[in-house]
This record gives structure tokens, sequence and C-alpha cells, in this order.
């Protein structure tokens, strides 16, 4: 646990906040030092072919020790933190043997972490807790996952009685700003799937996330003296207004939950002249998605026809750009590499979390760039805030699971899961 604990704190006092203004990967030059020093402690550990790209990837491989041919398999975690909230000067506080009472993160602030609020809390009774001292944030999210994938490998090399096939691993950059994805050379990383070490408590295991696109609206108007007005202006706010008074009720953020997909307005400003919206919308279930965006076409065509006279061309000018997928749909067909993940978790007496994620992963980018790439814990809490902690024996567990995972992968006979896979599949059809 000690090993663990260091490590973790080695990664979570270097800041890589990163910059989404920014036009470079990585978007903040700080991002190097932590990738750098990854790089010198995989070497160290003894991890073989330790590259780092010229936009800060890092990639390593711990080659099988089998004779037999098994499938290359990958982790995957990124080392910068959210811009949310400030990652610099974080100074992790240690909570031995926490007896599950209000953990005080600073005196001086008064800033508590409380049971009351957070409940999750009370299932780490009596174990040992990383916490910040209330003015950062902690970066669990994902350094967590670098320290488990780190540690298991290190764990693997020291312990050559455990038979595994070949492994890769990366630590990417910018996942905090949606682009951890965009420069992964899935060719040279070479796997035939991953996980993402990227989750929150102890079980999960996800491999569902929306299907998500963005939505920018203008809408024209035509100022005139308000005095000699009527019949003559257009007030394009009012119109922005009567738009989103069109969107179904009931279907924003704060009140759907679990599968139930959403509009969201993120952004409204204007004139009279001109007004412009943003959106986004959400759903799990690609059909529901595709008439969420024709709804959107289906207003914009009703207002634009109501004003076509007085206005004379088109009033309200809409553009949808989709932004990510839904991972299922690339998991499924290899849906053995979900069974081996929940196998690895149940042997090890944990209780497989799956749940759908509201949001996107950069597993589910990877997974259309022809690398499957499901998400599984690394245990940290309450993550892009100062209130974020992570249980040690959570992280232990979780490099536990990459440990057997790896393991499962050289026992297992995969003709046979993906054979059941497809069979899955045609079932589910009918
Ligand atoms: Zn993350």
């Amino acid at each position: 646990m000690q090993n663990i604990i260091d490590r973790f704190i080695s990664y979570v006092t270097i800041d890589t906040e990163s910059d989404p203004n920014s036009q470079t990967t990585p978007s903040t030059e700080k991002q190097w030092v932590l990738a750098k020093k990854l790089v010198e402690e995989l070497k160290a550990i003894g991890m073989e072919d330790v590259t780092i790209d010229d936009h800060s990837y890092v990639m390593a491989t711990l080659p099988s020790n089998v004779e037999h041919d098994v499938p290359t398999i990958g982790f995957v975690s990124h080392f910068d933190t959210t811009p949310d909230f400030t990652g610099a000067n974080v100074k992790p506080q240690i909570i031995e043997n926490y007896d599950g009472g209000d953990i005080l993160l600073n005196a001086e602030q008064n800033i508590v972490l409380s049971p009351n609020y957070f409940k999750d809390l009370l299932q780490y009774k009596g174990q040992t807790l990383i916490t910040t001292n209330g003015l950062t944030l902690l970066g669990a999210d994902d350094k967590a996952g670098i320290t488990e994938i780190v540690t298991a490998m290190e764990y693997l090399i020291k312990n050559p009685k455990i038979k595994h096939g070949k492994i890769r691993i990366c630590f990417t950059p910018d996942e905090e700003i949606g682009r951890g994805a965009d420069l992964f050379d899935v060719e040279k990383f070479g796997a035939k799937w991953a996980y993402t070490m990227d989750g929150s408590q102890i079980g999960e295991l996800e491999y569902e996330n929306f299907n998500a696109a963005g939505v920018k609206i203008t809408f024209k108007g035509k100022s005139v003296h308000p005095g000699y007005a009527k019949g003559k202006m257009i007030n394009s706010m009012l119109i922005a207004n009567d738009f989103i008074n069109q969107l179904p009720k009931g279907e924003t953020p704060q009140e759907t939950k679990g599968y139930e997909g959403f509009f969201h307005v993120t952004q409204l400003s204007g004139s009279i002249e001109e007004t412009k919206l943003e959106l986004i919308i959400r759903d799990h279930d690609m059909k529901k998605f595709l008439k969420r965006k024709e709804l959107v076409h289906k207003i914009t065509k009703k207002i634009n026809k109501d004003f076509a006279k007085q206005f004379g061309e088109d009033i309200v000018i809409t553009e949808i750009k989709d932004q990510y997928y839904n991972m299922k749909e690339k998991v499924e067909p290899v849906f053995f590499i979900i069974d081996l993940a929940e196998k690895a978790m149940k042997s090890l007496n944990i209780k497989p979390l799956i749940k759908p994620i509201r949001g996107g992963t950069d597993g589910c980018r990877l997974s259309y760039m022809g690398l499957p790439c499901p998400n599984i814990f690394a245990g940290g809490h309450n993550f892009h805030g100062k209130y974020e902690y992570v249980p040690v024996e959570s992280m232990q567990k979780a490099v536990e699971v990459i440990v057997k995972i790896a393991e499962l992968t050289a026992t297992t006979d995969f003709s046979e899961l993906e054979k059941k896979s497809k069979g899955k599949k045609k079932k589910e059809k009918k």
C-alpha cells in the first residue's frame, strides 16, 4: 500500500492542468513534466519499448511471458487534470483508518468533507483515504489510473510466475478538454482491445455512453425605434426564447438520469438584431438521438416558415455537429472483453457496477478509432473539485483487477468467447 501512496503522491503534486483555449498538444507545457517522469519510471521498473511522441503520448510494452498466442491488450489513463478547478500546489492529506466522521480539509476556511453530504464516504470506514487540503482538486482523475497501471506492470514484472500475454499501456494528455484521443496512434499501440482506468468508485465498469451532438443557432432580427416598431421590429432574442420553449419539457440534465437523454442550453447571448444560442444533445439510444436532432431541424423550419414573408430569408440558421457516439456499438461485437473484466472483478470479490456513462470518455472515441475500450474504476470520488478523494484500498483493488485481466487473457480460449458474443448479439436482434 505504501508503494501506491508514494507513487500517487509523486504524480498529484505535479500540476498538469489542461487548457481548452490552447491549440497545441499537450495544451499546457507543464504536462510534459509528468509525461517525462513517467517515461523514466517505466524504464526503471523494466518496461520495454518506452516511447514518448511529439505530443507527449507515453507508450510502453510488457512483453508476453507465455509460448502460446495471446491477444495483445492495453490499459490507458490520462495525466492532465481538469481546468475547472486548480491543480497547482496539491497538498494531499492521508487519513488512516477513517472513522466515518467529518474530515476537516482546511481549518482556516472551515472546509469539511462530510459523510452527511457525501454518503459514499461511509463505505470506506476503516480504510486509508487520500484527500485534498480543501484548496485544490486532488487529481485522482486520473493519476489514480496511472498509479494503478504502473503498479500493476511493476507487480507483473516482479512476479513472472503470473502468466500473461503482451500488454501495451498508454498515458495521454488533454483528456479533460476532450482531446485525449485526438492524436492517439491506435496502430502504433497495436492492442486488440484496451481498458481506460478512469472510472470512479470501486466496481465501476462502463461500456455505454451518450451519443452526442453540439448545436449552434443564429437568430436574426430587425431593429427599429421601439416607438415606431409595430409590424416592423423583429426581436431575435424573443425568437430564440420561442425556440427554447418548443423543446420538450422535462428533458434537461437537471431533470434526467440513467438512460434518459436531454437537450441542454449551454449559451445564450443576443441583441435585437442577432441572438446566438448553443445547446448540446445527448442520448444513449441512437434512434432517439436522431429524433432529437430532427426535432431541432423541425423547430427551425417552422419558425423560418412563420417569418418567411416578413423577413424574406431564413431567420434561423441551425448547425448541428456530431461530437461522439455510444461505444456500446463497438463493444457489443467483442462483448467478451466486458465478461473478462467482470470475471476479474468477481474473482477478487469486487461487485461489478455496470451503468451507462452520462457523458463521453476517451475510450468511446478510441472505440470508434478501432480500439474497443471500456472504462474501469480508478477508485476516486468527487472529481473536479476540492472534495475529491480516493481510498487507497480501491486503488489496490484496481491494481489487482489489471493483473487479473492480464492473467485471464492468457488463459482464456477466445475462439469460444467470440462465438458466444456473436450468439448474444443475434439473440438480441430477435
Ligand atoms: Zn478522467
